[in-house]
């Protein structure tokens, strides 16, 4: 199973502005001083070996994750991420054709890049498209109105299937199964597990873990357990959330309890605040990690910052 992500941020697409790319630079120029830079391999080895922070960016793109299975290809969510997944699907050597669209909700960050996926526009493509949610083409006619996007869905040449999805329900693709949970969230939102005979990919963004019976947590636990990699919603710090109660979002410290609780051996930290910078969402980052340190010294839970354009090969 190949997981990548293409988009790693909530509620809004949030790119650079020039002054975080300055911030960045003067930091590297200050690394910089004094190093041998004198051929362009030197300048690479350089760069490849500055700490992540400094070179790359956390990415700007909402929600939207591929996974790749034998020949099969899974897209969660439409978010602004899938513009760009789109245009590598319309290359000359792509082999997916068809598409299996699974839809958490249809908050505008997980359902406004729709309309700028070429795949959608093209006869050669079929899209099958999942969620409990349901009613799920009128929700993209609703996006699509002409008042607020001048194509209509209708306009699209791929070919669409709206198949339906139960909640708590189970689907197989040859090889990968497909259930879903319910996350409490406003609307309520969909956490999905891809799991096969050799691994478990959770995607579980978009959920508030506050005030929970044990039964309700215990699901969670139950739903998470032995997962090889959990995508989770950590848009807020401990203190943020304690002040946002029903925004329906997480932190980072919710998701590392739940996480070793469950056995999950990759924890991605995911939906990264609009207001936050790099910076700051490394700062929570250190904070998660200082967290699990101080309560889980002996966890081998390992503990990751989604980024946009990483790459699981599990
Ligand atoms: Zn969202
Ligand atoms: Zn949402």
């Amino acid at each position: 199973m190949r997981v990548k992500l293409w988009g790693v941020r909530g509620s809004i697409p949030t790119p650079p502005l020039s002054s975080h790319y300055l911030k960045k630079l003067k930091e590297v120029l200050a690394l910089a001083n004094g190093k041998d830079l004198s051929t362009p391999d030197k300048i690479d080895n350089f760069v490849f070996e500055l700490e992540p922070r400094l070179n790359s960016f956390v990415g700007g793109n909402t929600s939207t994750t591929e996974i790749q299975y034998k020949d099969k290809l899974f897209i969660i969510d439409l978010g602004s991420g899938l513009r760009e997944l789109g245009n590598t699907l319309m290359k000359p050597d792509n082999k997916f054709f068809e598409i299996h669209i699974f839809i958490s909700h249809t908050h505008w960050d997980h359902m406004y890049g729709f309309p700028f996926f070429k795949p959608a526009y093209d006869p050669r493509f079929t899209l099958h498209f999942y969620s409990p949610h349901g009613d799920l083409l009128n929700k993209l006619h609703y996006q699509q109105d002409f008042r607020f996007f001048p194509v209509s869905v209708d306009y699209m040449q791929s070919k669409k299937i709206f198949h339906e999805y139960n909640p708590e329900s189970t689907l197989n693709f040859d090889g990968v199964e497909v259930s879903n949970i319910e996350l409490y969230h406003p609307g309520k939102s969909y956490g999905y597990k891809f799991k096969t005979a050799e691994n478990i990919f959770i995607f579980a963004s978009d959920s508030e873990y506050n005030n929970f019976s044990s039964m309700q947590y215990y699901k969670y636990i139950e739903f998470y357990k032995d997962a090889d990699v959990l995508i989770f919603d950590a848009q807020y710090s401990f203190d943020q959330e304690l002040q946002r109660i029903d925004w329906g979002h997480s932190s980072a410290l919710v998701g590392v309890d739940l996480a070793i609780k469950s056995n999950v051996k990759i924890l991605a930290l995911y939906h990264h605040d609009p207001d936050n910078d790099d910076d700051a969402i490394y700062q929570l980052y250190e904070n998660a990690l200082l967290y699990k340190e101080r309560n889980y010294p002996d966890s081998k839970l390992n503990l990751i910052l989604a980024k946009e354009g990483m790459v699981f090969d599990l």
